[in-house]
């Protein structure tokens, strides 16, 4: 087959592959995206499915300074809706409209741990604090989509008076980077407090990250039609600038010396730089050395260790239901974005101990019913996340009726385990059933009695998907040292690899990371070469004019 060229062959039509496709085709240049699946939009889309819509991955979307002004910077008209979460524990669910609202919450944990009000107290004046810092980094509309040399009152009165702040609130945050677990076992002994609240988030999440989701709550977002609404329109605005996307386009091979990637039914694609938008560990898992010099292999030998060497961070257990329910009365308990935790108890050595313990048995040992006892207690005691997407947008599920997502962070090493032993499809009925039983004998009286269609999403799906490692869903583990950039000052650094022509961008090339990382390193890759481009652009002119002098007026 002939090869196709492209300036810009970008792999991964998730949000970091579509955002660099946007500024790359809105400068100009000729670019493909090719995509794995049948569709675009990566974790970040939505599906409809009996007449419910449903967002299979993230159920709203942070501003974060970022997405407003992107969508601006492009020109791209999408409705925003607003999305106000509820966070719950037994039957105290506090509705999150302002950051007075949060102090409601605190004083529904004093009641919930009377002998820790202290404990709490002092929590909460942390997360205060961080409340503070995630103000100033992400209230403000990211620089990067404003065109600010032009705009000088811009630049001196607003720019430059928030970058010293900015600097000032990155360096306090980074000095919040132990594990959220670490931070709250200094604060409290209380155990089932200290679950109830780090249960939320990943494994060893930074504790700046962590408390500052309390500020995200606020700061979410539903674009109306459905979280995919976002990559549906970044599709939009690259294929209005020339740009093409191929879907169902594995990428199997990168040639790196050839500047050539193979897709499975053996197409080649060549191109002067390719971004790679997706999971590095299959980047470096499929390349093609051969060709280069030694020192070139030598340094992508190294990268490709380390990369190698890490981990896809935590994965999620997705339920999808539609209910035979109206909308309201689901409003009357709670907003369309819920945190809800069922038992004050917290999951204690459930998730830790018990499960590595039952990991470290292995297929042939662990036994069905030891699993399954697991899994009822883990569905009893975890924290779950919510979504209703028609609390937010009513269009989003048939007349009189309701959708839900309803999910919660699962191991993806025992979905594997389980997968090998040959009963996956048992496990995931278990985990759909024990989700059902705990909420409706908790938040959702009289569930049970009205689900009319149910289906479900493992850590596995994700994985076998996108070809997410681990099928995590925020890029790179929190448990081992990060083998990317994870420093908010050098994020322009995170697109660099080390092979020639080729560019990184995404959740894997940044961490912490998520939608606003995935926008910016996918920005960050196309500004750096949108930038070079005109320096080489202004360098053959310089050479140019050079050899004119010298033809007119020769010495
Ligand atoms: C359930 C869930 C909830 C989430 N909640 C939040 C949240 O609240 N806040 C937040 O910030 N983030 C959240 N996230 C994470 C966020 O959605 C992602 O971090 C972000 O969308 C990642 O975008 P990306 O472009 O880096 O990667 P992806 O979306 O993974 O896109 C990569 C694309 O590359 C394609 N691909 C892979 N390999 C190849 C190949 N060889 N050839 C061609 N194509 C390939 C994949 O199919 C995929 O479409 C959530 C994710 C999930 C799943």
């Amino acid at each position: 087959m002939k090869n196709k060229h492209y300036e810009y062959v970008i792999v991964g039509a998730g949000l970091s592959g579509l955002t660099a496709a946007a500024y790359l085709t809105k400068a100009g240049y000729s670019v493909l995206v090719l995509e794995k699946t049948p569709t675009y939009g990566g974790l970040l889309n939505s599906f409809s499915r009996e007449g419910y819509v449903f967002d299979a991955g993230a159920r709203a979307i942070e501003n974060s300074g970022i997405i407003r002004p992107m969508l601006k910077d492009l020109g791209i008209e999408m409705e925003l809706l607003s999305s106000p979460v509820s966070i719950g524990v037994e039957s105290q669910v506090i509705s999150i409209v302002s950051k007075e609202s949060i102090d409601l919450y605190r004083q529904a944990l004093q009641t919930l741990y009377p002998d820790n009000v202290d404990d709490v107290r002092k929590i909460f004046r942390k997360i205060e604090k961080v409340y503070k810092e995630m103000h100033v980094i992400y209230g403000f509309e990211n620089p990067v989509f404003k065109n600010f040399r032009q705009d000088k009152r811009y630049l001196f009165k607003e720019l430059l008076p928030w970058l010293g702040r900015f600097l000032l609130a990155v360096s306090r945050m980074e000095r919040m980077n132990e594990p959220v677990e670490t931070y709250l076992k200094k604060v409290s002994t209380n155990q089932s407090l200290i679950d109830i609240i780090d249960q939320h988030f990943f494994k060893r999440t930074p504790t700046f990250f962590a408390l500052g989701y309390f500020y995200v709550y606020l700061d979410y977002l539903y674009p109306k039609g459905g979280t995919g609404k976002l990559p549906e329109k970044l599709v939009q605005k690259m294929l209005e600038n020339g740009g093409e996307l191929q879907v169902n386009t594995e990428v199997k091979t990168i040639s790196l010396a050839k500047k050539l990637v193979q897709d499975g039914n053996g197409q080649s694609y060549s191109y002067d730089k390719l971004l790679w938008c997706a999971d590095l560990k299959s980047l470096y898992r499929n390349l093609d050395t051969s060709g280069l010099g030694a020192d070139v292999v030598g340094s992508i030998t190294t990268e490709s260790e380390k990369i190698l060497a890490s981990r896809g961070g935590d994965s999620v257990f997705s339920l999808f239901i539609g209910v035979d329910q109206p909308p309201q009365a689901f409003a009357s308990i709670t907003n369309g974005h819920v945190f809800y935790t069922p038992s004050r108890k917290g999951l204690g050595e459930t998730h830790l101990s018990e499960l590595k313990n039952l990991l470290a048995k292995g297929k042939d040992a662990c036994k069905k019913e030891e699993i399954r006892a697991w899994v009822t207690t883990y569905c009893a005691l975890t924290t779950y996340e919510i979504s209703i997407p028609s609390l937010r947008d009513a269009s989003l599920s048939p007349e009189g009726k309701t959708g839900l997502v309803v999910s919660f962070l699962l191991e993806y090493d025992l979905v594997r385990l389980v997968n090998d032993a040959g009963w996956y499809d048992e496990f995931k009925l278990w985990v759909e059933d024990g989700m059902i039983k705990t909420l409706n004998q908790s938040l959702f009286p009289g569930l049970f009695d009205t689900i009319e269609l149910r289906f479900s999403a493992s850590p596995l799906s994700i994985e076998k998907k996108f070809g997410n490692s681990e099928g995590g869903i925020t890029g790179w583990t929190f448990e081992l040292p990060s083998p990317v950039v994870n420093m908010l000052q050098k994020i322009p650094d995170s697109v660099k690899t080390p092979l020639p022509d080729v560019l990184q961008c995404g959740q894997w090339a940044y961490s912490p990371a998520g939608i606003p990382t995935a926008i910016l390193t996918g920005w960050y890759a196309a500004d750096s070469i949108c930038t070079s481009r005109e320096s080489d652009r202004k360098k053959a002119k310089k050479i140019r004019l050079r050899n004119e002098y010298k033809r007119t007026y020769p010495v």
